[in-house]
Parts: structure tokens; C-alpha cells; sequence
């Protein structure tokens, strides 16, 4: 073997070496910038008033490095509504604008997101979206390449919601955020899945909050057992015992957010919510590994 063959053979069992560690996962933690200041009980109105307060949340989106490709969880607010009131009432209803008041700036918006970590959106293996709320679902049109993984019941709820959930578009479900996805690959699930078929990343189905939400518990090397509830559970308040006040179904809610707790709690694990602004400010903004 000539020397350059040998130095090519000895770099690619370098290569082989440095992709197939074990190890190699980790998750971040960002926000497709923030909602608010708003009044905690326009969101959770069976708070009583007397813990009433001002709350400004986060918009969490989870980027999730696995040896056998990357994952985004959840991919934010559409980058439409970017950078100024203006932009989002002319893609959003004015109501939800005026209500959830979005900062969201350009570079907040998921492919900024990724690029700040070092990667590109087009290496996107896997988009996981929890449900199809415009918080959520915002941005899937930026992965047409990737295998997107939603709950079937999602799917056919983001297109066709119950009456009562408002089918005005846009409403809290932007038609546009999933027309141009339409042919997009979907792993359409029906309950529980596990991801990479390890067991280090998976689905749970946790209705309630919309018909198909779901929610994510990944296995970390040092951080160990980690579960993003996503709209399962908005933030503390709804763990202290008060329900959420937009549900498909407030028992499937309560069901989802019980079952989420004693996953918590048996497996020892950290449960981190889409929407509480302290757990964002003190965990947010960085990997786990
Ligand atoms: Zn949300």
C-alpha cells in the first residue's frame, strides 16, 4: 500500500471512531424569542388573584444531537412575525398579537438557532413537533428534507380543529404555517415511539392540551433522564394543580400532566416546560449533556 493509502485508511478509522462514541448526544435549550409581559391568569385562569402576576415566557424549541442524526423539537413561531408588531399582525391574528405580544427577532428563529450551535438546518435528520399551535409548529417548513414526526390525531386536527378550538386561520392554528409541508415525509405516530430504537429518545403521547400532543424523554450521558413536556405542562402553576385554561380535553390534560409527574418522579428525572419563564431563565440557554 502506497503511504498516501495507508495515511487516507488510518484517517478514515479516525472518522469511523469519532462518529459511532456512544456518548456523542446532547440537547440545547432555546427560545424562538419571548411572550409578553402579560397577566399570568389570561393563560391559567383558575389561578387566584392573589397569585396573580406578571409573567414573560419563553417559546421552547429543543436541538437534540444524537450519533444517528440531529433533532429539532418543536421549531417556534413563524419567522414571518419577526422583528416587529407590524410583521406579526400581518401573518398572525392582530388578537394573539396584541395578547401573547411576541420579541421574537430574526436570529431567535430556529435556522439562526442552529447555526449558532454549529449546525445547518438542511442537516436536520428529524423534525419532532409536539402539536400544531402556532408556537409550535411555526417554522417545519424550513426542514423539507427532514422525516417529521407528529401524533396522526395532530395532523388531522391542524387541518381540520374542533369548532370550539376556533377554525378561523389564522387562529391559534395558522393554516400557512402547514401548507407548504404538505407533502413533506411524516412518521405519522399513533402513541409512544422510540426514536433511534435505543432507547435514548422517546415520544410520549400526552393529550390533552390539543388531541395529539406529545412530549420527549431522552437519556443523557451525565444529565441523565430528561423530559420536555412541551404543552403538556405550560409551567409551575400547572404542576402546583392549576389546569392550563386552553385544553382539547381538560381530563386527557390532567391525565398527560400526572402521567408526566410520576414519570418525573420514579425515574428521577428533570421535567423541563415549554412556557415558565423562571425555569427558562435559570436551566434555558445551553447544552446538556
Ligand atoms: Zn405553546
Amino acid at each position: 500500500m502506497k503511504k498516501s493509502g495507508i495515511v487516507a485508511a488510518l484517517l478514515g478509522v479516525l472518522c469511523i471512531a469519532a462518529s459511532s462514541g456512544a456518548f456523542a448526544q446532547k440537547l440545547y435549550w432555546t427560545t424562538s424569542g419571548y411572550f409578553g409581559p402579560f397577566d399570568i391568569r389570561g393563560l391559567i385562569p383558575a389561578l387566584p388573584v392573589d397569585k396573580s402576576r406578571q409573567i414573560t415566557i419563553p417559546v421552547s424549541m429543543w436541538v437534540l444531537d444524537h450519533p444517528k442524526g440531529l433533532v429539532v423539537f418543536d421549531t417556534g413561531n413563524n419567522v414571518a412575525i419577526s422583528d416587529s408588531t407590524d410583521n406579526c399582525k400581518a401573518y398572525w391574528a392582530p388578537g394573539n398579537c396584541d395578547f401573547l405580544k411576541p420579541s421574537q427577532k430574526r436570529a431567535d428563529v430556529i435556522d439562526m438557532q442552529l447555526k449558532k450551535l454549529g449546525y445547518s438546518a438542511d442537516k436536520v435528520k428529524i423534525v419532532v413537533t409536539s402539536h400544531t399551535h402556532l408556537d409550535h409548529v411555526g417554522n417545519i417548513a424550513m426542514f423539507p428534507n427532514a422525516i417529521h414526526v407528529m401524533q396522526k390525531k395532530e395532523l388531522y386536527q391542524g387541518w381540520w380543529p374542533e369548532k370550539f378550538q376556533g377554525r378561523t386561520t389564522p387562529g391559534t392554528f395558522v393554516m400557512a404555517d402547514l401548507m407548504s409541508a404538505r407533502e413533506f415525509n411524516y412518521l405519522e405516530l399513533d402513541g409512544d415511539y422510540d426514536l433511534f430504537g435505543d432507547g435514548s429518545v422517546l415520544i410520549l403521547a400526552t393529550p390533552g392540551h390539543t388531541i395529539g400532543h406529545q412530549s420527549m424523554k431522552v437519556k443523557l450521558p451525565q444529565s441523565g433522564t430528561i423530559i420536555l413536556s412541551q404543552d403538556a405542562v405550560w409551567m409551575q402553576e400547572n404542576l402546583d394543580g392549576y389546569p392550563a385554561g386552553l385544553n382539547f380535553s381538560v381530563q386527557a390534560y390532567t391525565n398527560s400532566l400526572q402521567r408526566l409527574k410520576m414519570m418525573r418522579d420514579i425515574e428521577g428525572a428533570q421535567l423541563f416546560m415549554a412556557h415558565d419563564g423562571d425555569q427558562f431563565k435559570a436551566k434555558g440557554d445551553r447544552w446538556y449533556k
